[in-house]
C-alpha cells in the first residue's frame, strides 16, 4: 500500500480536526481494502455477518469518541476478550501464578494450533491463543462466574451494554470440537487449573460478547492509560500488569501475523475472528474497529490498512522516528 500523509506530528493532540480527518482518511483506506478478505465461516453464525461492513472509533483521555462507518454496529467480541482474560487473571493471581501456567512466546502458528502443545511445550506459548486463553479462564474458574467475568470486561471497555450474544455462544458450543480439544489435552498434561467442560462453557462465553468498535476503543484506552479509566478514574489494573498485557498484545495479538503489524502499524493490539480489533496507543489513544472480512490468518483486512494509514499519518508507531529526519536519512 502506498501511503502518503501530511505532517501532523503535535497537531493532532490538540486540535481534534485534525484527528477527525485522519479518521476520514483511514477510514477509507480500511474501506478499500474489504475486498480483500472472507468473513470466517468455521462457526457458523459468523459467517452471516455482512462482509462490506466497516467502522472505526478513536476515543481519547477527556472522552472525545470520533467514529466513522459502522461503529457502533455490535458483533462479537471473540479473541479480543483474551486481553480481558489475562488481565484479570493477572490482577487476581499476579503475574508469577499466570506465568507458572503459560508463555509469553509468539507461538508462529494459527490460535487454534495443538501441534506445539503436543509436541514441543506443556504449556501454551502465550495467553492469547486459545489453549493459553483457556489455561487464563482455568484460573478465574477456581474463584468467579461468567457474571463476574463480564463485570469486569464492561469496565475495561468503559461499555455497560456488553451481553452475551446467545446465537454466536450456541453455535460456538455446537461446533467448538477443535477447542475441546484442547481443553482435554490441557487437562491429560495435568496443568489445567479447573475442570475442562466448565473452562470451555466461560471461554465460549467470553468469546461471544456483542461490543461494537467504541467498546473495543475504551478497552483500549484502558490499556493505554495504565488501567486506569480515565474518565471515571477507577484503577481497573495495575501499571505493571497493564505493561504486561500491552507487551504481549505487541508481540502475540494479531495471531500469526504479529511480526508484520509490529513492523507496520507498531501498536499493542488484539484481533478477533469477529472482525474486531483494539489498539491502545501509549498514554494517548484507544482505537477499536470493526470490518468482519479477515485476512489468512484471522485478522480484519479493513482495521488493518486503516490502522496502518493512522499509525503513518499520527506518528503512533512505538518506534518512531521524528519525521523531520527522514528526508536524506534512507542509509
Ligand atoms: N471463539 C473462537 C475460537 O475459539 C475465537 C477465535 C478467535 O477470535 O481467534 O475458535
Amino acid at each position: 500500500m502506498e501511503i502518503t500523509t501530511p505532517d501532523t506530528l503535535g497537531s493532532w493532540q490538540t486540535d481534534p480536526q485534525v484527528l477527525d480527518a485522519e479518521l476520514e482518511r483511514a477510514y477509507q483506506y480500511g474501506m478499500d481494502a474489504r475486498g480483500e478478505g472472507r468473513v470466517a465461516t468455521y462457526i457458523p453464525e459468523l459467517a452471516r455477518a455482512d462482509e462490506d461492513a466497516f467502522g472505526i472509533a478513536v476515543m481519547t483521555k477527556d472522552g472525545t469518541t470520533i467514529c466513522r462507518g459502522d461503529a457502533s454496529t455490535r458483533f462479537t467480541i471473540q479473541s479480543v476478550s483474551k486481553v480481558v482474560s489475562l488481565a484479570m487473571a493477572l490482577k487476581r493471581f499476579g503475574s508469577q501464578e499466570v506465568f507458572s501456567r503459560v508463555l509469553m512466546e509468539p507461538s508462529g502458528d494459527s490460535f487454534s494450533s495443538i501441534i506445539k502443545l503436543d509436541t514441543v511445550s506443556n504449556l501454551p506459548y502465550n495467553p492469547l491463543i486459545n489453549a493459553g486463553a483457556m489455561q487464563m479462564i482455568g484460573l478465574l474458574a477456581t474463584e468467579c462466574g461468567f457474571d463476574d467475568l463480564l463485570d469486569y470486561t464492561r469496565r475495561m471497555c468503559m461499555d455497560d451494554d456488553i451481553d452475551l450474544n446467545e446465537a454466536v455462544y450456541q453455535s460456538e458450543t455446537d461446533t467448538g470440537d477443535r477447542n475441546r480439544a484442547i481443553a482435554y489435552l490441557l487437562k491429560s498434561k495435568d496443568v489445567l487449573p479447573a475442570d475442562p467442560e466448565e473452562v470451555l462453557d466461560l471461554y465460549f462465553k467470553m468469546c461471544s460478547l456483542n461490543v461494537n468498535a467504541v467498546s473495543l476503543a475504551g478497552l483500549g484506552l484502558t490499556l493505554a492509560n495504565d488501567g486506569q479509566n480515565p474518565l471515571t478514574g477507577e484503577h481497573l489494573l495495575s501499571p505493571r500488569n497493564t505493561r504486561c498485557v500491552n507487551s504481549i498484545m505487541f508481540t502475540c495479538g494479531m495471531y500469526d501475523r504479529s511480526g508484520e503489524f509490529g513492523v507496520r502499524v507498531g501498536i499493542p493490539s488484539k484481533s478477533g475472528v469477529g472482525g474486531g480489533i483494539t489498539c491502545s496507543v501509549r498514554g494517548r489513544l484507544g482505537i477499536g474497529s470493526y470490518g468482519p472480512a479477515l485476512d489468512d490468518r484471522g485478522n480484519s483486512v479493513a482495521g488493518f490498512a486503516a490502522l496502518e494509514y493512522l499509525s503513518r499519518a499520527l506518528h503512533l508507531h512505538a518506534f518512531d522516528y521524528h519525521p523531520y529526519i527522514e528526508d536524506g536519512a534512507e542509509a
